[in-house]
């Protein structure tokens, strides 16, 4: 951890760090299950392994498996919630984070590229949607 990171202030989280289950690491913010079941491990507020970050483990092992869609959807939900509460969030792999050790997590078979393209368009497009329907709910006249 640096010295700067230390400076900001609790909550101001910048990415949220996706995993799979043969990753090195553990204890996770949160873990979505193959059945799509979202569980929240630890509080967001919790500094686990990155400063700043939001630990997302999906259970598989995605270096040999497809990640199913159920499971990818859940993650989706996830990640709008995540982002109507932290909006300078963004989403990256474990594999990007520099300075830790050599992975392939979450996984070689991880639709990587196409999750960040999403999170790029439809996420922005749902969360204006749904601040719009939040601001027209409070001053519709
Ligand atoms: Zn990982």
């Amino acid at each position: 951890m640096s010295r700067s990171s230390q400076k900001r202030p609790i909550g101001a989280k910048k990415f949220v760090i996706l995993h799979h289950s043969k990753c090195y690491r553990d204890s996770f913010h949160y873990r979505i299950c193959a059945d799509a079941e979202i569980e929240h491990l630890e509080s967001d507020d919790l500094s686990t392994q990155h400063p700043n970050s939001i630990g997302i483990e999906l259970v598989g092992d995605f270096d040999h498996d497809p990640v199913p869609s159920a499971q990818l959807q859940a993650l989706k939900d996830l990640l709008l919630e995540l982002k109507l509460r932290y909006p300078a969030i963004q989403v990256g792999a474990h594999r990007q984070i520099r300075g830790d050790r050599k992975t392939s997590c979450p996984g070689r078979r991880f639709p990587m590229r196409e999750l960040r393209e999403w999170a790029a368009t439809h996420l922005i497009d749902q969360r204006d949607d749904i601040l719009r329907e939040v601001i027209e709910s409070q001053y519709r006249p």
